[in-house]
């Protein structure tokens, strides 16, 4: 499919265009050119661009898939709707991270103390990142978040549970942005299927 996409010459973005390009879409730089004949897009851009990015798209009534993380979505879904058009986000497209958190949710349930550290590049704008948020909310017991940035680093987290003698870590590892090409294309895939709103995480799209 024709696919516009915000962010091309971005970390993630240059990763990402070879592999849909390789996996038979056709990409075109959503910042340079024009929407005209998109039936998708995707955003990898930044924090204070994705909104402005987003509304060009529901204007153009093109479903977007949203990667950048960091800003404020609870308006997007009414927005959305309004428009009348589909928008998935996910605050991480790596399948690993997606079960991490689906583990931690259920560690929550026998050990209440717990902390979470997230690691990540230190060109990475906001902290605490999306996906250690998300992994608290899904927790739902609190967890103190701390973040490091640091070159060398790509994206990692470890949530660390403690009780009476015992501690476990469920830690995962980003070694490199390929990590998030197979959930970037699933979501490709299904953002036709999908309601008029925002649908978010990958889980929603089993
Ligand atoms: P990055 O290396 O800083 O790349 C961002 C790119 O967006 C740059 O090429 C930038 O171009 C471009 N850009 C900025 N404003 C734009 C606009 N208005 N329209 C189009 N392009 C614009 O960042 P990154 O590491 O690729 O990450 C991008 C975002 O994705 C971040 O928010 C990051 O946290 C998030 N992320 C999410 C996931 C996930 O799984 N959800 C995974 C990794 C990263 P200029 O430099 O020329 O301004």
């Amino acid at each position: 499919m024709r696919v516009a996409f915000f962010g091309v010459g971005g970390k993630v973005g240059s990763v990402l265009v070879p592999a849909l390009t390789a996996a038979g879409h056709e990409v075109v730089d959503a910042r340079s050119g024009a929407l005209d004949g998109c039936v998708a897009a995707i955003d990898f851009t930044r924090p204070d661009a994705v909104e402005e990015n987003v509304q060009r798209c529901l204007d153009a009534h093109i479903p977007v898939v949203i990667g950048t993380t960091g800003f404020d979505t609870s308006a997007l879904d009414s927005r959305a709707r309004d428009a009348g058009v589909a928008c998935f986000y996910a605050p991480n497209f790596s399948y690993g991270a997606v079960l991490m958190m689906q583990l931690a949710e259920e560690a929550a349930r026998v050990f209440p103390r717990s902390e979470i550290v997230e690691l990540h590049n230190e060109a990475k704008r906001d902290a605490p990142s999306g996906t250690a948020k998300a992994t608290a909310a899904r927790m739902g017991t609190e967890p103190a978040i701390h973040s490091v940035r640091l070159p060398g680093l790509v994206a990692h987290q470890e949530v660390i549970f403690g009780g009476p003698g015992e501690t476990l870590t469920i830690r995962h590892d980003t070694t490199s942005r390929e990590a998030f090409v197979p959930g970037v294309l699933l979501a490709l895939e299904r953002l036709s299927e999908l309601p008029p709103g925002l649908t978010v995480g990958l889980e929603a799209l089993r």
